[in-house]
C-alpha cells in the first residue's frame, strides 16, 4: 500500500511517543532537494540523531520550525554513526560545533564503529585554532559544548537513558569492516535504522514485527542502466528494491521506509510501484526530507 507523503508527515510528536523524523534522504549525489542522511528518533523532547551527512544542522533548525522542538540545533546533543563513509560523516563537525556557537552546553555524545574516535579527534584538532579564538576572544562562548564524547561501540546495548535503549548489529556494506545498524526501543515503539548494507538476515532479526523498519533501497529497474563496475558495486554493498521486497515481507514491520535512495532516473512513486511489483504488501512509504512517522 502506497501512502501519499501528505499523509505520512504527522503533526508535531506527541509527549512521550517516539517518533521518526527524516533530516535528509541524500546520498554522495549533491540533490539539492535532499540534504545528507540523517534521522532523528524523537522522545519526550529529547532527541537521538542517526548519522550526520552533510545538512544536519540546518535540516534540524527547519524541523524545529516546522514543530519538533527537540530538534532545536542548541539541543542537538546525542548521534550514533552507522559507519565512517563520508556521506554519513561530513556534518559530523557541523554537529559538533554549530551547535556550541548556537550555545549548546553540553558535548557531543558520539556513538560509532571503529574509527570514529580517531575521525573525531582529528576533526578536533582541525578547529582547534577556531576553538581558541571564539574562547579567547570577543566572542561569548561557553567552555564545555565544543567538546565531544566519543564511544568505539560493539555490538548489542549501547545506550539506554529513561527514554530509549538502543541496540547496534553489524551489517554487510561492501569493502567496511564494521557497519552497523540501529534498533531504537521506547517511547511506546520500535524504530530500526538498516543503516547501508546489502540485504541481510541481521535487519531482519533486528526489526522482527517492528514498528518502524527504515531501509536503504535502490531501483532494481534502473540497475542495469548503471556502468558494470557500478553494478558490482551496488550488489555488495546495497540493497534493491527487489531484494528489499523479500526481506521487509519477512521482516514484516508496520511501515517500512524508505531511505538514502537511489532512483537513477525513478522516482519515489516508482521506487514503492518496484517494491509492490516484487510481491510486498505491507505499509511502505519513500521518506521525503523533514517527512516525520
Ligand atoms: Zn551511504
Ligand atoms: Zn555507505
Amino acid at each position: 500500500m502506497f501512502i501519499p507523503p501528505g499523509l505520512a508527515a504527522q503533526q508535531p510528536p506527541t509527549a512521550g511517543r517516539a517518533s521518526l523524523v527524516v533530516l535528509g534522504t541524500g546520498t554522495p549525489n549533491a540533490d539539492p532537494d535532499r540534504s545528507g542522511p540523517a534521522l532523528a528518533v524523537v522522545v519526550n523532547g529529547a532527541s537521538y540523531l542517526v548519522d550526520a551527512g552533510p545538512g544536519v544542522v540546518r535540516r534540524a533548525a527547519a524541523a524545529e520550525r516546522g514543530g519538533v522542538a527537540a530538534l532545536a540545533p542548541s539541543k542537538l546533543s546525542t548521534v550514533f554513526i552507522t559507519h565512517l563513509h563520508s556521506d554519513h560523516t561530513i556534518g559530523l563537525p557541523d554537529l559538533i560545533f554549530t551547535p556550541w556557537v548556537l550555545e549548546r552546553e553540553v558535548p557531543l555524545s558520539v556513538y560509532g564503529p571503529p574509527g570514529i574516535k580517531a575521525m573525531t579527534e582529528h576533526l578536533e584538532r582541525a578547529y582547534s585554532e577556531d576553538v581558541r579564538v571564539r574562547i579567547d576572544g570577543a566572542e561569548p562562548a561557553n567552555t564545555t559544548g565544543f567538546r565531544v564524547a566519543v564511544q568505539e561501540v560493539d555490538t548489542g546495548e549501547i545506550f539506554r537513558d529513561s527514554n530509549v535503549v538502543v541496540r547496534a548489529f553489524a551489517v554487510p556494506h561492501g569493502d567496511w569492516r564494521v557497519a552497523y545498524g540501529y534498533r531504537f526501543d521506547g517511547g511506546g515503539r520500535s524504530i530500526v535504522v538498516s543503516g547501508d548494507t546489502r540485504a541481510s538476515d541481521a535487519v531482519v532479526r533486528a526489526c522482527d514485527g517492528c514498528d518502524v523498519l527504515v531501509h536503504e533501497v535502490y531501483s532494481a529497474t534502473r540497475f542495469v542502466t548503471r556502468p558494470p563496475d557500478w553494478q558490482r558495486y551496488h550488489a555488495a554493498a546495497h540493497t534493491s528494491t527487489k531484494e528489499l521486497a523479500i526481506l521487509a515481507a519477512r521482516a514484516r514491520p508496520k511501515l517500512l521506509v524508505l531511505y538514502h535512495q537511489l532512483y537513477w532516473g525513478t522516482d519515489d512513486e516508482g521506487l514503492v510501484r518496484e517494491l509492490e511489483a516484487a510481491g510486498y504488501t505491507g505499509a511502505v512509504i519513500s521518506a521525503r526530507d523533514l517527512g516525520r512517522y
